[in-house]
């Protein structure tokens, strides 16, 4: 393979500033960079709430908000499998090759150590902060999310309506437990 290409996987719902932070630091590791949407599948769910295309859209604008190179990244959206054996040979069909994997989500650390494939455990940017769980729990109690993301973030998620579409996700969630 020319050159040192990594894979990093993120749900991103939403993409928020914790990613940013590292996508830069592992592109001053790497030649390339290949960020995997995972559960790309997933939408319209308290924890997933954004389509895989619309985090996509927020994750190719803001890139290009901090002036990332987009010679140096490609986007591919991993819908999740029943088989977790079998997950690393479905996330290989779909990505480009790659030398490591950066993650700090143990089942994805396990499962690439499981098939000899090296794992880097990036740092943590202000974890508690910059997190899509915090940042979806703003948006439902009307606090400010807005300043865990990306400025192009909130113009897409206002594009889509995507707080009232996590408002009222919340409240039908709320109505089937009643
Ligand atoms: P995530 O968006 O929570 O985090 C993605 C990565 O971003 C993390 O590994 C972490 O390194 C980084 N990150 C997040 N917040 C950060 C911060 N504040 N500072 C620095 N880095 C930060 O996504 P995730 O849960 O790790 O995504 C794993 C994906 O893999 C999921 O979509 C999951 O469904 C998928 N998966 C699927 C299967 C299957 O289909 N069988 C199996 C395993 C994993």
């Amino acid at each position: 393979m020319n050159g040192n290409r990594g894979l990093l996987i993120g749900r991103m719902q939403p993409v928020h500033k914790g990613h940013i932070s590292v996508i830069k630091e592992t592109l001053k590791e790497v030649d390339e960079l290949i960020i995997g949407v995972g559960s790309s599948d997933k939408s319209h769910t308290n924890s997933n709430p954004f389509t895989g295309g619309e985090r996509i859209l927020m994750l190719t604008k803001a890139l290009r908000e901090f002036n990332i190179d987009p010679a140096r990244y490609y986007i591919i959206p991993l819908e999740d499998i029943a088989c977790n054996s079998l997950w690393v040979g479905h996330v290989k069909m779909l990505t480009p090759p790659f030398n490591n994997v950066y993650s700090g989500n143990s089942l994805v650390q396990q499962l690439f150590e499981e098939e000899d494939i090296p794992v880097i455990q990036p740092p943590l940017f202000n974890r508690t902060e910059y997190s899509g769980t915090e940042v979806r729990k703003r948006i439902l109690n009307n606090e400010n999310w807005e300043e865990l993301v990306p400025y192009s973030v909130v113009e897409v998620i206002n594009e889509i309506k995507g707080v009232e579409r996590i408002r009222k996700l919340n409240k039908k969630e709320i109505s089937e437990l009643i």
